[in-house]
């Protein structure tokens, strides 16, 4: 990354950097309340920095900025967007090792993940949309005997928010604002208060890309303060949100009355269903994978594990003995698979799910309690746990716990298990191993939730519509969905004489 930057006269590098910035049109600059959160380092419990604490008024300044360069890049030809956000995502990529190395210390996950998984697919969301956008055409529809042809213009909305969480630091924050950016928008973007850095980098690697100032601004900060601010600002169009279901309630109750386009990505508690007749060893690899991957901070983790009474004794048996040989280690080590959890916070809420388990509920098989690594004493991290549930009905199997902790149940029949699967609030994916065609496609059709996987996990191609159903949230992200989403269809309707 550049060493380009300066802050009140001093030249600065915003990797090696301590402080943590606002973006506002193309310049990093301290908050106007000059109000500090701290940045603790989740795997030992030192404090890595400062970051800002933004309010309402680094989101006016951030407003501004984007209304200012708004119709100049809207009105920027579809050819120079995709250059420039193709850019972004080639040096996303150029400076993978050192984003992943920041993500892996703000966050605690495992340094091979961000190097591998999450920092390449923050490059593939620019990459993917400015190809996109190419290839983005509207309907038109004509009127036969009436003489007239209507077609549809998909207009930039303007200023719109995105915010978004913690758990995928960079490869959600992207994931909203490519898009947002390729059709013609500008955006104020807030990344969580937890991880900050490689949001902020990001900003940097746009002023290398060309991006115009005011285009893409960031604004740092608690989501009570910066991120409600966004929710409030009447410039702002849309809102983007990716986090907790609690939060995305409250985004829901804020942004409805000033009628602002809203897309909300929240919660799961997501099924992971196994049957008999299933490729067995893949299964079992698999269900490890999408149990534990980021420390179970993954919302489509398959949280809920169903399998088929014929094979429960044995599956339960053989994922409790390959869980006890995952490692938890410090989040920069190469053979590490279970990292730190995020924060202090995260880390107490989820090991209080272990102190008030009911013996008649549940019962754990393996971990339920805090890891050692040595020499890291005061580092958050979680024992991968398996705990197995005979009452459906538990805060264990109706809480996003957003850990490192799976439930088990044994089903007789598809009848049953669909009962069970759809008991719960949330809606946002299913996993289904199975060998039978017909019953992947009866229980597809079944299962309340929007993205469901069939002898696979977390598979992506980035064309399809993603997101969740009941309060797992509303809309659909993704492909030409998220390019519909940030868009105003306009209907002209021309008459035309014979
Ligand atoms: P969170 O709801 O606490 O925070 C998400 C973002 O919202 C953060 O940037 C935060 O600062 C901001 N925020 C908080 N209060 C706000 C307010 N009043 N106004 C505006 N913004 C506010 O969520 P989290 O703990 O960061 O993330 C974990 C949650 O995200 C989990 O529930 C997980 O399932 C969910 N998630 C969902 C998806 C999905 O695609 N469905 C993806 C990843 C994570």
């Amino acid at each position: 990354l550049s060493s380009k930057l300066t802050f009140n006269g001093v030249s600065m590098n915003p990797v090696n950097s301590t402080t943590t910035f606002n973006f506002i049109n193309g310049k990093y600059c301290d908050p106007v309340g000059e109000d500090w959160l701290e940045n603790i380092n989740p795997a030992d419990g030192t404090l890595l920095g400062r970051i800002a604490n933004s309010t309402e008024q680094d989101v006016e300044h951030a407003v501004i900025a984007a209304s200012n360069a708004q119709s100049n890049w809207s009105e920027s030809t579809l050819e120079q967007r995709s250059r420039i956000l193709s850019k972004i995502g080639d040096l996303i990529e150029e400076n993978i090792e050192s984003l992943a190395t920041i993500e892996s210390e703000d966050s605690g996950k495992p340094i091979g993940r961000a190097r591998t998984i999450e920092i390449p697919r923050a490059a593939s969301n620019f990459h993917f949309f400015a190809n996109a956008i190419t290839q983005f055409s509207s309907e038109s529809h004509e009127s036969v005997g009436q003489n007239a042809i209507n077609f549809t213009l998909r207009q930039p909305l303007g200023v719109v928010g995105c915010i978004s969480p913690w758990n995928l630091p960079l490869y959600l924050f992207t994931w909203k604002i490519a898009p947002a950016l390729a059709a013609g928008n500008c955006v104020i973007a807030k990344p969580s208060e937890l991880t900050p850095r490689t949001a902020s980098m990001l900003g940097d690697l746009c002023n290398q890309a060309g991006l115009p100032a005011g285009v893409l601004n960031i604004v740092q900060g608690a989501g009570t303060g910066a991120g409600q601010a966004i929710l409030e600002h009447e410039k702002i169009k849309a809102i983007s949100f990716t986090g907790g279901t609690a939060t995305g309630e409250h985004v829901a109750r804020v942004v409805a009355p000033k009628f602002k386009k809203l897309s909300l990505e929240l919660g799961g508690k997501n099924p992971n269903i196994i049957f008999s007749d299933c490729n067995y060893e893949r299964a079992l690899e698999t269900t490890i994978h999408s149990s534990f991957a980021n420390q179970g901070q993954i919302c489509l983790c398959g949280s809920r594990i169903f399998i088929e009474s014929s094979i429960y004794e044995k599956f339960k048996a053989d994922l409790v003995a390959r869980t006890s040989q995952l490692t938890v280690g410090h989040p920069s080590k190469t053979e590490t698979s279970i990292g730190a959890m995020v924060s202090g916070d995260h880390y107490r809420k989820v090991l209080s799910y272990f102190e008030q388990i009911d013996p008649a509920d549940a019962s754990i098989l393996c971990g339920g309690k805090p890891g050692t690594v040595e020499g890291h004493e005061q580092g958050f991290y979680i024992e991968p746990t398996v705990i197995e549930v005979q009452n459906n009905q538990c805060r264990l199997n109706q809480e996003e716990i957003f850990g490192p902790v799976v439930t088990l149940m044994p089903f007789e029949n598809e009848e049953e298990l669909i009962a069970m699967a759809n008991d719960v609030k949330y809606g946002l994916s299913a996993t289904i191993w199975t060998k039978d065609l017909d019953r992947t496609m009866r229980l597809s059709k079944k299962i309340e939730c929007g993205v469901v996987w069939i002898n696979t996990w977390l598979m992506r191609d980035l064309r399809t519509p993603f997101g969740g159903m009941k309060d797992s949230g509303v809309g659909r992200e993704g492909g030409l969905e998220a390019l519909r989403f940030f868009t105003e269809p306009k209907n002209i309707c021309i008459a035309f004489e014979n």
